[in-house]
């Protein structure tokens, strides 16, 4: 039952589908009857196509029906680094690497207007139209000595109370009612005041921060979609901000929702407006969503804690995990079924977060948004886009490894879910006017010490990023890099690394030589030096974690690896840093030092993820030609009619998608260029 289709078959299914749906390509105006009046993108947030696979005996809903009634392209895999969620979810979103959407990684270091650097999350923005008082709501006068104190941030009140100092205050000498000097703590409280007192508004330079799409260079498919065809709504859901908010896109008009840690509710935030587009309808159902069946209400409904589903009646024994992946997994919420979800440190929602619950819960969300006749989702003249990541499988495979008793039961009760979704398609939509593409942000690498203990003698191990770990890999290599260019006790050469990224702290140079086997002291060193000094002392420090570094400079020279294919999907030049590491197979960079797992290199266990089209245009079959995720947006965008000029994936339903560009898997291509590049003695 489980058996692979022929390679013939696959063939010919494929065959057969391309000339079908290459009929149906060329004859595809606007709104054509062969349109689906819904598209949805499920992501399933750090799933590999090796475990959807290998699991395939355990499903019996919704994975298993997509799998034996969807297109199942069994050859998909990202080409880039930093395989991690934004970087993922944009490439959905967009159809393109990294290198073009400009999210290289979850975080990265780019350039301060005063020349410094400063760490930014890839879904943080700054705040377009900060609003008076909101946040923060508080607000205090106080006239005392012949000024005017004006507080807008309590903590900075109560302080002022207490040591009668401000932290960042502002003045204007004899600027108030009564000829004062007014003393502010904040730009809000500048505008709130001017706001209350009638006086024109200042401008002022962004000051705070909000999720959004802001870092997203190109439009994505969402964009494009409500641009060509104004009236069509996009609703994206996820437990996680930068998943729903890269899936979703630019417009203001997306309504965009994410799960909030502390609170249990589903929010979203001012980069998108709740009065237009899907805004007013899809905040309706979200509001009363909230008040009913989260917040609050998630403890009476799903209880306290999380306790493995019942085996099947029937079918194969369920994998059991080792008793011994204990030592290595992340206890915040207990080691061992059953899991205490109030024993997280951050409280029951936040423990909530780490559970195969919040699938469920974004389930009842996404329902409830399909069954509401206001919003109409896929009943309306135009096609909507409904975007769905379920974040479990990447949260429980960081805490308990992706060979986890957990990781079995998440994706037995996610199976469970997404049958839900199918149905309520079915039932609100109909399966022929729907158009699904499920896959994933990137997979997930065994834990290391666990990989290491099964395979002897296997490379695996973990570098440490983690400003708790002393000292982490940043720390280590900083120091030696101080003896290897003579540089005095405690410079930063480097400023920090984040997934394979390396940035140089290049505010610091040039940098000073102390005398020393280096020769004479003061010798200056430009930045270059990093790129030749760094290989060596990766060589012969690093050499059981790295394979090699790959200075951005000197990319000419790079050797025609995968490894340096994946990178160069990864650049650009003002956020992916000035260097990659190429990691070892089974080697994380990772924040604990001992416990849990990750992803983000270019191996296939990261790299190599499901992608299955469903509904009325995809005929069942498999297809086992090399695809890539970026392929998602521009066959979705190929069904609705939607141009996508950035993108680089192509559509699935092209003929030259399948054959003619991509005759080879990366594996043997990779395999030729080193031939290649060894013979050619670039090595
Ligand atoms: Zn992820």
């Amino acid at each position: 039952m489980f058996a692979r289709p022929t390679h013939a078959r696959s063939l010919f299914v494929t065959l057969i589908l391309l000339a079908a749906l290459d009929a149906a390509a060329t004859s595809r105006p606007d709104a054509s009857p062969g349109t689906p009046k819904l598209a949805l993108i499920v992501a399933i947030d750090g799933l590999s196509w090796e475990r959807l696979d290998s699991f395939r005996p355990y499903f019996e809903d919704g994975f298993k029906r997509l799998l034996d009634e969807g297109r199942v392209e069994s050859a998909c895999r990202y080409r880039h680094l930093n395989t991690e969620t934004g970087p993922g979810h944009s490439s959905l979103g967009a159809g393109a690497p990294p290198r073009v959407t400009g999210i290289v990684a979850n975080r990265w270091f780019e350039a301060r207007p005063d020349g410094g650097l400063r760490s930014v999350s890839c879904a943080q923005q700054w705040d377009p139209a900060p609003v008076p008082g909101k946040p923060p709501l508080f607000y205090r006068e106080v006239a005392r000595d012949g000024r005017l104190y004006v507080f807008a941030l309590s903590g900075e009140w109560e302080r002022w109370q207490q040591s009668g100092e401000i932290g960042l205050a502002s003045t204007r000498p004899n600027a108030g009612p009564d000829g004062e000097t007014l003393v502010f703590d904040s730009p809000d409280a500048i505008r709130l005041f001017n706001w209350r007192h009638g006086r024109p508004e200042e401008t002022f330079p962004p000051a705070a921060t909000i999720t959004g799409p802001g870092n997203l260079r190109v439009p994505t498919l969402a964009d494009r979609l409500v641009e060509a065809r104004p009236g069509a709504r996009v609703v994206a859901l996820s437990a996680k901000d930068r998943s729903a908010v890269f899936l979703a896109g630019r417009d203001a008009r997306h309504a965009v929702y994410w799960y909030d840690r502390d609170t249990g509710r589903f929010v979203t935030s001012p980069a998108y407006d709740v009065n237009r587009g899907a805004g007013p309808t899809a905040a309706a159902v979200v509001r009363e969503f909230n008040r009913t069946q989260a917040g609050a209400r998630l403890v009476s409904r799903f209880g306290l804690t999380w306790s493995p589903s019942p085996p099947p009646p029937a079918g194969p024994a369920l994998p059991v995990a080792p008793r011994d992946l204990f030592d290595y997994q992340l206890p915040a919420q207990g080691i061992g079924f059953p899991h205490d979800l109030s024993r997280d440190p951050a409280g029951y929602s936040a423990g909530f977060y780490v559970s195969p619950f919040i699938d469920e819960l974004l389930a009842d969300l996404a329902l409830a948004l399909l069954e509401s006749e206001a919003l109409a989702l896929g009943r309306r003249a135009q096609p909507d886009l409904l975007l769905l990541s379920f974040s479990a499988q990447d949260l429980v495979s960081h805490s308990y490894g992706n060979e986890s008793d957990e990781n079995v039961d998440t994706l037995r009760r996610l199976d469970r879910q997404l049958g839900r979704l199918l149905r309520a398609l079915e039932r609100h939509v109909g399966r022929e006017h729907v158009a699904l593409a499920l896959s994933s942000d990137h997979g997930f690498a065994a834990i290391p010490e666990v990989h290491r203990r099964d395979h002897p003698g296997a490379s695996a191990g973990r570098l440490v990023n983690s400003e708790r770990a002393v000292p982490n890999f940043v720390e280590r290599l900083n120091r030696l890099l101080v003896d290897e260019l003579c540089l005095p006790v405690g410079t930063r050469a480097i400023f920090g690394v984040e997934g394979w990224s390396l940035t140089y702290n290049r505010p610091a140079f040039p940098l000073r030589r102390v005398e020393g086997p280096c020769g004479p002291a003061d010798a200056r060193l430009e930045v270059g030096v990093l790129d030749e000094v760094l290989p060596r002392v990766i060589t012969r420090h690093f050499a059981e974690e790295l394979e090699s570094v790959l200075p951005v400079a000197l990319r000419d020279t790079w050797p025609r690896t995968r490894a340096a294919e994946f990178a160069l999907n990864d650049l650009d030049p003002e956020r992916s840093g000035d260097a990659f590491l190429v990691p070892r197979e089974n080697v994380l960079m990772h924040w604990d030092p001992a416990r849990g797992a990750g992803h983000g290199s270019h191996y296939d266990y990261d790299a190599h993820v499901p992608l299955v089209f469903w509904g009325g245009r995809f005929p069942a079959g498999s297809v086992s030609d090399d695809s890539t995720p970026h392929d998602v947006a521009p066959t979705l965008a190929d069904l609705l009619g939607v141009a996508l000029p950035d993108a680089v994936g192509v559509s699935r339903l092209r003929p030259e998608a399948s054959s003619t560009l991509r005759p080879q898997s990366p594996r043997s291509r990779e395999r030729r260029s080193e031939a290649a590049a060894s013979a050619a003695g670039t090595r």
